[in-house]
């Protein structure tokens, strides 16, 4: 469809003034202002097509390319034609906002109908807000999955009125001064003749019913309190894995239904292991003759405890790997290890005695005993492991 001539639209000259185009809009804005005119599309079609022509004509630089090329010249140009309407009120803020009417114009234009929507909404139930949670779990919990019973500060039902709102024993009765509409016409002489404005009506400030709230709640339906609520912590689990539950939340407003309960898996640290994906690794001291001898050692597992044999001739740095000794997963793969780095133990020269002393010095004689390769290449495990020990000091160094 051909675009209509910008100033035929607004009525006005090719010569006028600034002054006459914005009078020319604000005139045609009030009357095809789509609250005087509920449900007419075309009136709502004429307010934008007027906006677009307003939006043009009223900016010197756009005019001038349209008084120049017509609507190429301002094709793409102009932004109100893609606003809703509470958008183009907000746009044009300072035409809607300097006009003299007082207040039954600021609810006219723009204000009238959010306010009256959100009033109403005063009365109406309403779904209950979400929480969200933290909740800390050990590694012990996660090896097995885990219900953690948590007391919860919240909305919760009124017991007074149950929910509803209303002072026990009465009902909603419609407002006789506005007959349930929440609003009232007026009819106003102004500059621009006669103005039919809406205002929010007095008797029952736009919730269109007369009611008595109940005392124990002031209407709301619900009331501060507290719950217990069991959360069940799946086998797996990890740092930030969120569980929700449903309808755990806050009470509903009015009967509506709860909000729903948001649980974050927060991992605690473990004196012992350290988690990298679903394997746990720790650390396991020996003596340089058990490193050298072998032995069988108790380690710790997550779920009880669990007997290691050593082989002889195990050095520092060695990592032994306990098979599904580790966390199983979410997605129910296979379960992961516990891996056990070995470190040899050189105790302090001060806390040996001079006989034990004379035994090591001995030793250090024996050729036997000194290592094949002094340097080596750091395997690319270990290195990972040494990257985690340092997460792990830097988080114990961070906790003190
Ligand atoms: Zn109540
Ligand atoms: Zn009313």
């Amino acid at each position: 469809m051909a675009k209509r001539d910008y100033y035929e639209i607004l009525g006005v000259p090719r010569n006028a003034s600034q002054e006459e185009i914005k009078r020319a809009y604000r005139r045609l804005a009030m009357k095809y202002h789509p609250d005087r005119n509920p449900g007419d599309k075309e009136a709502e079609e004429k307010f934008k097509e007027i906006t677009e022509a307003y939006e043009v004509l009223s900016d010197p630089e756009k005019r001038a390319r349209y008084d120049q090329f017509g609507h190429a010249g301002v094709s793409g140009q102009t932004t109100t034609q893609h606003m809703n309407i509470e958008d183009i009120f907000r746009h044009f803020s300072d035409i809607f906002g300097d006009m003299d009417f007082g207040d039954p114009f600021d609810v006219f234009f723009g204000g009238r109908t959010t306010t009256r929507r959100r009033r109403r909404q005063r009365w109406h139930s309403r779904r209950g807000e979400d929480i969200r949670i933290k909740v800390s779990v050990s590694l012990e919990d996660i090896a097995t999955g885990t219900t953690k019973r948590v007391r919860i500060k919240k909305f919760v039902p009124c017991n007074v009125c149950h929910g509803t709102g209303l002072k026990p024993g009465t009902t909603q009765q419609t407002c006789p001064t506005c007959r349930g509409t929440g609003y009232v016409r007026q009819v106003k002489h102004t500059v621009f003749g006669v103005l039919q404005t809406t205002t929010t009506c007095p008797t029952c400030g736009g919730t269109g019913r007369i009611i008595e709230p109940c005392s124990a709640c002031g209407g709301e339906g619900r009331v501060r309190g507290e719950e217990v609520v069991t959360i069940e912590v799946p086998a797996g689990a990890r740092e930030g894995t969120a569980i929700e539950v449903q309808g755990k939340g806050h009470a509903g407003v009015r009967g509506g239904p709860p909000g729903n309960l948001i649980v974050e898996i927060v991992e605690e640290p473990h004196p012992i292991f350290i988690r990298d994906g679903n394997n746990v690794v720790m650390e396991l001291w020996l003596s340089y003759p058990e490193a050298v001898l072998g032995t069988t050692v108790e380690v710790p597992t997550l779920t009880g405890k669990a007997r290691v044999k050593i082989p002889p001739g195990t050095s520092s740095g060695e990592i032994l790997r306990l098979k599904n000794k580790g966390l199983p997963s979410l997605e129910g793969y296979e379960k992961g290890d516990q891996l056990i780095i070995v470190q040899i133990y050189a105790p302090s020269k001060d806390k040996l005695s001079s006989d034990t002393r004379q035994q090591i010095e001995k030793l250090a004689a024996n050729s036997e005993i000194k290592p094949v390769n002094r340097t080596g290449v750091v395997s690319s495990l270990f290195a990972k492991l040494k990257d985690l020990y340092n997460v792990l000091r830097r988080r114990k160094s961070e906790e003190y």
